[in-house]
């Protein structure tokens, strides 16, 4: 069944929304983004999805394309519309299409912003069989911008990540940059060590993850000890246990780093412990 998404105002069947040539986003990347997960047909973390979003159009100096209401009206209502009980809505803001290519951005009072959102369903998305057999991730160099914590569809790094990730027999990579770890290609990077939850500090480095800021907030009030600083490869080869958090796969063990088992290469406690205070505790938050 085709699905219905939202362009610009209107409702379509996927196969009709169509973009210009001359977006910004086609030929510049000049977007952002963001997906928020659904869980029993609502919003999980839509708050801080929407914040995020404000802040990355913020710092692009980028027109903001609706009101924060009429955001959540249309996420509701594709929920609706495409019976999404588990699944991602994903959503991109981008400078628009002025009409021709310039480096200069267009005059925002003639140059309106492009909106589109789409569902992604994805039934049995919090009971994951991956989750209880963790994944494998490799280390890569990271030689992305230096504003990683603008959420901007500049993907091409992070997507080639994951292939040599699959090539080397891996499920994903951590970047590492002067020696520590950054994050990984779409999610936050952890490790324990002697019951502390280690994870790297914000700063422009990394992207500001949404399911980080509630996870650490639930481990700290279940008085758990976190450490925000970054760590090596060589430090998450000798912990507990490793971990990532994304929105669309909540807290997800690692059990393998270059080949390296964690612990006794099966998903840490820890991590599970948190994937399940995360999924209880955002389906009672969702709305
Ligand atoms: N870092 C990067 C580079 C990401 O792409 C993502 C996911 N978009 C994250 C971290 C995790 O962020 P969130 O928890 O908000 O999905």
């Amino acid at each position: 069944m085709s699905r219905t998404v939202y362009l610009n105002g209107e409702y379509l069947p996927e196969a009709e929304a169509k973009v210009s040539i001359f977006d910004r986003a086609f030929l510049m990347a000049d977007g952002v983004y963001e997906v928020t997960s659904v869980l029993g047909g609502k919003l999980i973390d839509f708050d801080g999805h929407l914040a995020r979003l404000e802040r990355s159009l913020t710092e692009l100096d980028m027109p903001k394309p609706a009101a924060f209401d009429e955001l959540l009206e249309i996420h509701r209502k594709l929920v609706e519309l495409n019976g999404i009980d588990e699944g991602l809505i994903y959503l991109q803001v981008t400078r628009g299409a002025p009409g021709d290519r310039d480096f200069a951005f267009p005059d925002p009072e003639s140059c309106e912003p492009t909106l589109v959102l789409f569902t992604q369903s994805k039934p049995g998305l919090a009971d994951s069989p991956t989750a209880k057999t963790g994944i494998k991730v490799i280390s890569i160099e990271d030689i992305r911008w230096g504003r990683r914590d603008i959420k901007t569809v500049q993907l091409l790094y992070p997507s080639m990540g994951k292939m040599m990730a699959k090539k080397a027999g891996a499920d994903d990579a951590w970047m590492v940059e002067d020696g520590a770890v950054t994050e990984g290609t779409s999610n936050n990077a952890y490790i324990v060590k002697d019951g502390k939850i280690i994870t790297r500090n914000l700063s422009t480095d990394i992207l500001h993850g949404i399911t980080r800021a509630a996870v650490l907030k639930f481990a700290r009030e279940a008085q758990m000890i976190v450490e925000e600083r970054p760590f090596t490869i060589e430090e998450a080869q000798q912990a507990d246990e490793a971990f990532y958090t994304s929105a669309s796969a909540f807290v997800m063990p690692v059990v393998e780093i270059d080949g390296a088992k964690i612990g006794d290469g099966t998903p840490g406690g820890v991590a599970l412990r948190l994937r399940e205070i995360y999924l209880d505790e955002s389906r009672k938050a969702g709305i």
